[in-house]
């Protein structure tokens, strides 16, 4: 198959993944087969845009499905519209492999088309290339919606806030990744502030308080079976969310109450009375 042929393979499959989507997304235009979509806004709402890379040997290996990676791809830049709060609306693809992979491009899409379908993001387009070396690279942008002024942000923690996450912490790399999207929105206009733990819970909880000006004190981390707590506080990818509501809030179903925000130096964390470090990925580390 040539490239004419592969791009045409992926349309069709976007087609009737966006079958059922489009009822939801009524304000995409035009979508896959022109230069640029169209995107028409509703009145009231704020955009929300997001991208999120996966290089081959940073983030996965070779040697896990294709299917996976695609889902995992997109899944990673839904965390991102969870965390603002927002609903999303479509996703432009950006991918590029070593020459003669259609098979694998195929289940690519298929695993990536599967979740786009069930949170309704609709593909609008995208770009296909060889990466002219033996490494896949992929890059998907998202864009959401949140009602106009809404979206949740990492920046408006108050002291005496309550921190909690969802589900459960320091999972392995190849667990499916569920964007917490329901919940996020439904903690809008509640939350004070959120962020989805990409890069390691004590990392990301530095992210919040340092974009908040204010410190934290975490007294207990909800683990995953078979992990261990330092896994949980800074092993990355568990696409979870963090966010704190008004100390008097109850606790959400699915989420757990692990700490308080109090005043101090922003970003200085303390777990069980000792100092926490960020140290979750840093790529540039
Ligand atoms: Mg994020």
């Amino acid at each position: 198959m040539n490239e004419i042929g592969i791009v045409e393979r992926i349309r069709q499959m976007a087609e009737v993944s966006t079958q059922h989507a489009r009822v939801r997304a009524p304000h995409l235009i035009l979508g896959i087969g022109d230069d640029c979509a169209i995107f028409r806004p509703r009145d009231g709402e704020d955009l929300l845009f997001t991208t999120d890379q996966m290089i081959e040997d940073v983030h996965f290996r070779s040697t896990h499905k294709a299917a996976m990676i695609g889902e995992r791809a997109l899944a990673r830049s839904l965390s991102d519209i969870a965390a603002m709060g927002g609903e999303p609306r479509f996703c432009l693809v950006a991918l590029a492999t070593p020459e003669k992979n259609e098979k694998w491009i195929e289940a690519f899409y298929r695993g990536l088309l599967r979740l786009a379908k069930r949170t309704g993001t609709v593909p609008a387009g995208g770009d296909l290339a060889h990466s002219g070396n033996d490494k896949t690279h992929c890059d998907v942008m998202v864009c959401g919606a949140v009602k106009r002024g809404r979206a949740l942000r990492r920046d408006g923690a108050r002291v005496g806030d309550a921190i909690f996450v969802s589900g459960r912490l320091g999972k392995p790399w190849d667990r499916k990744i569920e964007p917490r999207l329901a919940l996020g929105q439904s903690l809008v206009g509640r939350a004070t502030a959120c962020i989805d733990l990409s890069d390691g819970l004590s990392l990301d909880l530095y992210r919040l308080c340092v974009a908040s000006g204010v410190a934290a004190e975490i007294d207990r981390v909800p683990v995953v079976r078979g992990a261990t707590v330092e896994r949980a506080l800074h092993g990355g990818e568990d696409y979870e969310l963090l966010f704190t509501l008004p100390a008097k809030a109850r606790t959400l179903a699915g989420t757990t109450r692990i700490g308080t925000v109090v005043r101090g130096s922003p970003g200085e964390m303390m777990f069980l009375g000792r100092r926490l470090e960020p140290r979750g990925y840093d790529h540039f580390k």
